[in-house]
């Protein structure tokens, strides 16, 4: 099934354990498909866009935080919930600070957000980054590497209500940071609601195959600076 995109130093090798966990779960999850990927979407949120327009919350943040690390295929399709291994909270301890700022919850416990991307995703991912640690702490670096908000800041677009910017000036923001555009959506007003760059099995950015899309019709998008 094609995944809609609408709005939505490597850690090599995987352990024998999770060789063996890889494949001996039996992928029942609706609306994705096997337990292969060929790279890796990282996703982050602006959430005062989120919390204006999808979820009942409040914020000031001004950081992109993180969605998800999606391992995904170049055709659309993706895999999810590709082992049995349940998220463990006492596994991501060491960099739990990290994680309360950048990868909040928009929408209940951080912990359970935190554990369904792991589940439905990160499982996925073994074959690169073999623990739960080494997927979230890779997600947080290639967040801050990657980061929209430092890629619009160097090209003169920071968060404001008012000063937008184009869905070209942004790839081109984006593109001066990583080599390679990237994929934006946002509301009915232009407010970014996601970011989404390509990044290969290598973890380093790569360009984004076709079915990785722009979902803004608005002619200029926003970074709202706070909720209105
Ligand atoms: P996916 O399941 O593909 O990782 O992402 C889609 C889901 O993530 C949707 O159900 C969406 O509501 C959820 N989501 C996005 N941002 C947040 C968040 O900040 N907190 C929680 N709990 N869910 C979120």
């Amino acid at each position: 099934m094609i995944r809609s995109l609408t709005i939505s130093a490597a850690i090599a090798g995987a352990s024998a354990a999770v060789s063996a966990l890889r494949g001996a779960h039996v992928n029942t999850t609706a609306g994705c498909t096997g337990n292969t990927y060929d790279f890796f979407l990282l996703v982050t949120q602006w959430p005062i866009t989120q919390c204006m327009d999808v979820f009942s919350c409040t914020t000031s943040q001004q950081d992109f935080t993180m969605h998800g690390l999606w391992p995904n295929n170049v055709d659309g399709s993706y895999p999810c919930t590709c082992t049995n291994e349940q998220f463990n909270q006492n596994a991501i301890a060491s960099i739990l600070t990290q994680m309360n700022t950048f990868w909040p919850s928009l929408n209940g416990a951080a912990a359970s957000f935190w554990a369904h991307e792991y589940t439905k995703h990160g499982t996925c991912a073994e074959d690169v980054l073999p623990t739960e640690l080494s997927y979230f702490s890779t997600a947080l670096k290639l967040r801050s590497a990657y980061d929209p908000l430092a890629a619009l800041a160097t090209a003169g677009y920071n968060p404001s209500n008012t000063q937008g910017f184009s869905v070209a000036e942004f790839n081109a923001a984006l593109k001066a940071q990583n080599g390679f555009a990237a994929a934006v959506s946002c509301d009915s007003s232009g407010n970014i609601l996601e970011t989404q760059v390509c990044i290969g099995k290598n973890l380093q950015p790569m360009a984004c195959p076709a079915s990785v899309t722009n979902s803004c019709s608005a002619s200029t998008l926003y970074i709202p600076a706070s909720m209105h």
